[in-house]
């Protein structure tokens, strides 16, 4: 059996399939022996589980999910690692490795098909470069996870567990505290990575909420007040929500005085409570106009 946390192995499994890493594709494969299990053990993840992978790579992660899930479907783009997952982790008859983008798979459709009535999770370390995307896609698109525990950058993760209403929360914070409850488990050095990338990553593990922390009486327009808020997080609340959400000065000023704001308040210091009173007074006053 493949030892994938020695470099030299994992090198020269490499070169036998002539592998040449991409950096488009986010591959740095993790070499630290102590993360994988420790991402597994954290999150709690034991033989009732079955468990969606997004981009196993050479199978270091699968490997130990299959240890100890009950049923594991990983999704690889790059269809030149699928020998080497052969190789590597083919052995095990809880897997099953899908040849996908994951952006472009119906998870829904994915985890009906291949988990029946077993809770299901995402255990991941992430492509980088598709970080925002995927996890908005598995929170928003609801599939029926219960949780999702990813590696992501660290800045990204300090950003996610940050509170909304401070200066390091966005528009994805308010999102993934809307749909979850995020929390980190621990720091990875990039040290830990074959090639090390440039910054340091942080496991996170986001339980998936069964009803939204606050009560908007309409989802995709508390979204747009969120995103009108932070795509001009310079201006005043009154400027970035009335251009962001083309509704005039005088219903967004009304909005903010009945909710008790100062005409001068920044959208991106209010809280998830606050967003949403001003989501649907503002809605209140625009259908009433
Ligand atoms: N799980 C491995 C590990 O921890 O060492 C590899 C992780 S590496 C950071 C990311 C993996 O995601 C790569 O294997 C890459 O080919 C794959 N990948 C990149 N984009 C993808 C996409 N859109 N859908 C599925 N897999 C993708």
């Amino acid at each position: 059996m493949y030892n994938l946390t020695d470099s030299a192995a994992v090198r020269s499994l490499l070169t036998k399939h002539g592998f040449n890493f991409s950096k488009g594709l986010g591959q740095n494969f993790i070499i630290d022996p102590e993360i994988c299990p420790d991402m597994v053990e954290m999150s709690g993840i034991n033989r009732e589980y079955g468990v969606i992978e997004i981009g196993p790579g050479i199978g270091v992660l699968t490997r130990e999910l299959c240890l100890r899930a009950g049923k594991v479907v990983s999704i690889e783009i790059d269809k030149r690692l699928l020998p080497i997952l052969g190789e590597t982790v083919g052995g095990f008859e809880n897997l099953k490795i899908i040849n996908a983008d994951v952006l472009k798979t119906d998870l829904k459709r994915l985890i009906a098909d291949e988990f029946g009535d077993m809770p299901v999770c995402v255990c991941a370390n992430l492509p980088y470069y598709i970080t925002s995307p995927v996890i908005m896609d598995l929170l928003e698109k609801k599939p029926g996870l219960k949780f999702v525990t990813v590696m992501v950058q660290k800045e990204w993760a300090d950003r996610i567990i940050s509170p909304v209403g401070s200066r390091e929360a966005g528009a994805v914070t308010a999102a993934v505290n809307y749909y979850s409850e995020p929390k980190k488990l621990f720091n990875v050095s990039k040290n830990s990575f074959m090639p090390a990338p440039k910054v340091d990553s942080s496991v996170i593990k986001m339980d998936i909420r069964s009803a939204p922390p606050v009560g908007a009486e309409d989802e995709k327009f508390f979204f747009s007040v969120v995103k009108s808020a932070f795509g001009q997080r310079r201006k005043t609340a009154v400027n970035s929500l009335s251009s962001g959400l083309g509704i005039s000065k005088e219903i967004i000023s009304a909005a903010l005085a009945e909710c008790g704001f100062e005409p001068t308040v920044r959208a991106e210091t209010m809280t998830m409570e606050q967003f949403c009173g001003l989501s649907n007074c503002i809605l209140r006053k625009s259908r009433a106009d």
